[in-house]
């Protein structure tokens, strides 16, 4: 990382506790990025070649190398994300999964043979690597949204270069320089920093050797990102925003949804693209929710997450916390009231309150918004059909949560709402076991799981004939 730390004039990295300076790193300019590419193309011959058992030993060493590193990777996630260590930690051990996963799923790439239409015909179809990849991801994840992607691309051959975000660029160079350790050839994995993301965004979605793009952001981003892809017509695949519900029935266990909310909506701040965004509680068990939820969130230490038992830390800048704040504001104005929290935290310029508001009406900005904030929305509710209705009622459709015991409920619900995926009982879904990804607004194509390395591989059908 010497090269890229230390710099005099570059990307400043500041830590979101208190705004301090944690480093100055490399900015790329176009033409580098442009380089970059060129590089990447070359990579791709040698590496694509590889056999899949070569590759996967490499990203196994790459997985052994981050988790004997974890407790470094979890640090630089706090220092330049603000999430509490523990939830840091977990996020190293979430990321490299995807590594050892894709390590093994590159091994089974398996093409198909199929039953021709003629005795003297044989059909194959081939599953080769795109080629070059670029990414784009965010800094509420700065270490998984990258392995999320790099781990399929290189297992299945192809050779990926990454912009990371602004905010986050500490946690992606400390990723690479691990993956030059465990033996990945130079240039099969780039890191490309810079204070001009919408340039380097340019080059990365416009061109013509990039032949898949892969973006986790915002959604207005996504879909300015995918139109400048439209032109050398890219595979793209996006992991966009969210608007999660989460619905607790009458015949819900109380605890277990209390449990799953906190898990849910709190950690790192209430910063993940499938935090619960709404709670939608129903009659006969709202007020003992609301009175339980509350409590909960009174327990919960705010401050610096490095320091121990700190369980909310800071939000990632000042522009999120007016965000998170006009529209607490906005839903007490129109009627809501705070049942704790509810306004900036005196611990620094950051920080926002971890909050429950109630008495609010679906269809306030609060339900609509992303808050991206430690704020906990509920409304209320009266029967099935309402709440599905309330639920789908988003451009969204990310992750989805309900908690309910009657077996008939929990079909009909599961299969009502209108998201990629959902949570039943559970207020914590990732795994790299199980594809990822949103419908509606919230992207295209599915992240982990065996179908996340098709999105970097083309089908090639071969016919063969005369035999
Ligand atoms: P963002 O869209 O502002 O930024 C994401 C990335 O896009 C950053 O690297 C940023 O530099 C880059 N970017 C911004 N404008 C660009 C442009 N014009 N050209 C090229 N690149 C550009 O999002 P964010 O604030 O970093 O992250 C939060 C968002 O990400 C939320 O909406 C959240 O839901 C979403 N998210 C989604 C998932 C998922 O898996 N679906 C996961 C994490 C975060």
């Amino acid at each position: 990382m010497a090269d890229y730390l230390g710099q005099e004039t570059g990307l400043l990295v500041l830590n979101p506790v208190d705004d301090s300076e944690l480093a100055v790193v490399r900015d790329w300019t176009v033409t580098e990025v442009e380089a970059a590419v060129e590089k990447a193309e070359t990579a791709f011959g040698d590496w694509s070649k590889r056999t899949a058992k070569e590759r996967s030993a490499v990203l196994t060493r790459w997985y052994n190398l981050i988790m004997e590193h974890q407790e470094m990777l979890a640090r630089i996630i706090t220092a330049e994300c603000g999430k509490p260590l523990a939830e840091a930690w977990g996020e190293v051990a979430y990321g490299a999964s995807f590594i050892e996963w894709f390590a093994e799923e590159g091994k089974r790439l398996y093409g198909d043979m199929i039953p021709a239409p003629g005795a003297d015909k044989r059909i194959m179809v081939l599953k080769q690597p795109i080629g070059v990849v670029s990414a784009i991801t965010p800094w509420n994840f700065p270490n998984a949204m990258i392995t999320r992607k790099v781990a399929p691309a290189l297992a299945a051959g192809c050779t990926a270069i990454v912009k990371p975000a602004e905010a986050t660029p500490l946690s992606a160079l400390a990723l690479q320089k691990l993956a030059l350790e465990a033996g990945l050839p130079e240039d099969c994995l780039q890191i490309v920093t810079t204070t001009k993301p919408a340039d380097v965004g340019r080059v990365l979605t416009t061109h013509p050797t990039i032949r898949k793009f892969s973006f986790t952001g915002s959604t207005a981003v996504g879909k300015l990102l995918a139109q400048q892809c439209a032109g050398t017509v890219k595979k793209v695949s996006l992991e966009l925003g969210g608007n999660a519900p989460f619905i607790v029935f009458d015949d819900a266990d109380l605890e277990a949804a209390i449990k799953g909310a906190m898990a849910s909506k709190y950690r790192n701040a209430g910063q993940t693209c499938v935090c619960a965004n709404r709670f939608y509680v129903q009659d006969g068990i709202h007020d003992a929710f609301v009175a339980r939820l509350t409590e909960e969130v009174e327990k919960l230490k705010v401050g610096d997450g490095a320091e121990e038992g700190i369980a909310v830390g800071p939000l990632i800048n000042q522009a999120a916390v007016e965000k998170v704040d006009g529209l607490v504001k906005a839903s007490i104005v129109a009627g809501g009231t705070a049942a704790t929290g509810g306004g900036r935290h005196d611990f620094g310029e950051n920080y926002f309150e971890p909050t429950v508001l109630t008495n609010l009406q679906h269809g306030e900005e609060i339900s609509r918004a992303e808050i991206f904030g430690p704020v906990a929305p509920v409304f209320r509710f009266r029967d099935e059909d309402e709440v599905i209705r309330m639920a789908n009622d988003t451009p969204y459709g990310l992750a989805a949560y309900f908690y309910a015991r009657d077996l008939g409920r929990v079909f009909r619900v599961a299969e009502a709402l209108e998201y990629g995926m959902v949570g039943i009982n559970e207020g914590i879904l990732s795994t790299e076991v199980a594809p990822f990804g949103g419908v509606k607004e919230s992207g295209v194509g599915r992240e982990g799981s065996h179908y996340g390395i098709d999105d970097y591989v083309e089908l090639k059908y071969c016919l063969i004939g005369g035999l």
